[in-house]
Order: C-alpha cells, then sequence, then structure tokens
C-alpha cells in the first residue's frame, strides 16, 4: 500500500501517519519527494483496506501497490533515486565510474592503479577484498587486511571504496571501511545477507544474478528496502547463455526495463559482462548510450600477473581512453561527468 500525503502536508501530519501505521504492526517508509510525500507501507500478510488509512488527517490518498516489488518500484516513487556518496552522485543526470582492480592485491598495486583510475577521472574506486571464487584454491582475497588496504588508498586519493560483502559474518567489518558494500552476483539472492545489508546505513550496490530476472533482481532490492537502507544501486553484469565469445551476455536491455519499473539507478559492469579485455570498451561505451547511470571497470597496472581477472582488466592507458570516450557519450546523452 502507498499513502499519498496532501500537497504541503506538515511533518507532524507525517509522523501521525507512521505511528498509526506502525500501530497496526506495520512497517512504515516515508518517502519525501518535490512535489509530494508518500508514505510505503511493507509487512502486511494480506490485502490492507484503503479506507483505513483514507481517514487519518492528511492523507490524499491510499493506492493498493500492484507490483510484487514495493519500496523499489516506479509506482510507489516516480522520481529517481539519486544517491550521494562523499559528493559523488549515482543516479539522476550523473554519470558515475567505479574503476580499480578485481581484487586488493598489496599496497602498492592498490595504490598504484588508485592514482592512476583517479588521475583519469574514475569517482570510485573498487576492489575487492573478500572475493567469491568458483575455486577453493583460488585467491580468496586479502580479507581484513585487503579493507585496511583500501581505507589506505581513499586516505591517500581521496576516492570513495566500494568493496564485496560476501557473508553476514563479514558485514560489519566491511561497512566500517567501504563507502558502498557491493553485492556480488553470486550472492544477488542471499536473502539473509541482503536483509544485514539492509540493516546497515551504507548505500548498496547489489549485482544481478548471472541467472536473474529483472523481477528477481528488484524482489532483492526490495529485502534491503524493506529493512530500511533506501540507498541502494542496480549493476547489470552480464548474463549466461550459450554465447562462448564472451565470459557472460551483457544484457543492455536490462537498463530500460529496470527504468521503466523501478526509480532505482543502475550501472553496468562490462568488465564481468564480458570476460575480455577488447570487448570491455565498446560495450563501456554502449552502456553510457544506452542511459546506464554509470559503470564499473576493472583496471590494473599489471593485469598479467593479477590474482583474479586479468583477462579482462584494462591498462590504466586503455582506461585513460576509455574515459575520454566516456565523456563524449554521456555528454550526448545529457548526462555530466
Ligand atoms: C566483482 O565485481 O568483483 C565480482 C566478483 O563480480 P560478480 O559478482 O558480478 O561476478
Ligand atoms: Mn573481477
Amino acid at each position: 500500500m502507498l499513502i499519498v500525503m496532501e500537497t504541503g502536508v506538515t511533518d507532524d501530519r507525517v509522523a501521525s501517519v507512521v505511528r498509526a501505521i506502525e500501530e497496526k504492526g506495520l512497517k512504515a517508509h516515508p518517502i519525501p519527494g518535490s512535489l509530494r510525500t508518500a508514505i510505503g507501507i511493507t509487512g502486511n500478510q494480506g490485502p490492507l483496506d484503503p479506507a483505513e488509512f483514507e481517514m487519518l488527517p492528511g492523507v490524499a490518498q491510499a493506492i493498493p501497490v500492484t507490483q510484487p516489488f514495493k519500496l523499489v518500484s516506479r509506482e510507489v516513487k516516480r522520481e529517481d533515486t539519486v544517491i550521494e556518496v562523499s559528493g559523488r552522485k549515482i543516479g539522476g543526470d550523473a554519470f558515475c565510474v567505479i574503476a580499480g582492480p578485481c581484487a586488493v592485491e598489496s599496497e602498492r598495486q592498490t595504490i598504484e592503479v588508485a592514482k592512476r583510475v583517479k588521475a583519469a577521472g574514475a569517482h570510485f574506486l573498487r576492489g575487492g577484498a573478500f572475493k567469491p571464487r568458483t575455486s577453493p584454491y583460488s585467491f580468496q582475497g586479502l580479507g581484513a587486511e585487503g579493507l585496511e588496504l583500501l581505507s589506505r588508498a581513499r586516505k591517500e586519493t581521496g576516492l570513495p571504496i566500494v568493496t564485496e560483502a560476501l557473508d553476514t559474518d563479514t558485514v560489519d567489518l566491511v561497512a566500517e571501511h567501504a563507502d558502498v558494500i557491493q553485492i556480488g552476483a553470486r550472492n544477488m539472492q542471499n536473502f539473509s545477507l541482503l536483509r544485514k545489508v539492509g540493516r546497515t546505513r551504507r548505500p548498496v550496490m547489489l549485482k544481478r544474478g548471472m541467472s536473474a530476472t529483472i523481477d528477481e533482481l528488484l524482489m532483492s532490492a526490495e529485502y534491503i528496502a524493506a529493512e530500511g537502507n533506501y540507498s541502494i544501486f542496480l549493476c547489470e553484469r552480464g548474463v549466461r547463455t550459450f554465447s562462448n565469445h564472451t565470459r557472460n551476455t551483457l544484457d543492455l536491455s536490462a537498463v530500460p526495463a529496470v527504468k521503466r519499473l523501478s526509480h532505482l539507478p543502475m550501472i553496468v559492469d562490462p568488465s564481468h559482462g564480458t570476460g575480455k579485455r577488447d570487448q570491455v570498451t565498446p560495450l563501456a561505451r554502449a552502456a553510457a548510450a544506452v542511459g546506464a547511470d554509470g559503470i564499473m571497470v576493472e583496471v590494473h597496472d599489471q593485469p598479467e600477473r593479477a590474482l583474479s581477472d586479468g583477462p579482462q582488466a584494462l591498462y590504466p592507458d586503455q582506461f585513460d581512453a576509455l574515459m575520454k570516450d566516456i565523456k563524449a557519450i554521456a555528454s550526448l546523452v545529457g548526462r555530466t561527468i
């Protein structure tokens, strides 16, 4: 159910409607907007009666939400969500670039790559300290030490950090160091992990599962929002198909599809989406053209020595060139970098 408040309603009126919702054992999610304030209701097992809410002072309308996802749907919030992290914007007319190595490997590598991507104009540094690897014998990441190195890189460059939380045990530790918590493709439907990051107040980047539909992706985002964390953006990173000329098939149509259904920002990861260095730049350009809110790109100063995902890592010079292309395309589609 979505409660739409009268225009110009006072904060007290909103607060008393929130109280009335909570007294019914339900959860209220106030959604301020430039034209109207709304309140999303979750926690009901069956349908609610709009009349029960429409009689409350200050309420203009109570509308049942038809989509299975509520808080993240455009039905509930028409305006695009814009997330602000350390003065950088994700969503709206901003185009955000997240870049860095797949994994944090050493202080030298992390700081070197951070400096290079910063100089090229990236807005965030990425790097995994806890890595989800297909093989248990592959490099699993430096863990807590990796998080410390990311914090050092932030201090050195001023770039905010995007890094993955792999399990519920390490969410709090990751949240201490990260500016944005990444939920990886393999964990998109790890519901206890989604709930846990939903209880932090750190922005969350939720990656699409490798065989997830758009509805499933949005339902996973709903798990985070239902806990009260509304700073969520999505990331298309390719899905599994029969094609073998790429690691995954980057589904750029997900961007307009998501934008029709949801107000959440969506970025594109052409690195995991293709797995091949020579395909990263063309698909990053396409992501900017298709209306994505940003890209996440893996960059390594020595890809041939990388401990994970070397074949898809751009050399810093290639990233410099990519940034020039992206700036030109973004401005054509009305975005500022
Ligand atoms: C990553 O971004 O480091 C990563 C592991 O990606 P994904 O979860 O999309 O495979
Ligand atoms: Mn990777």
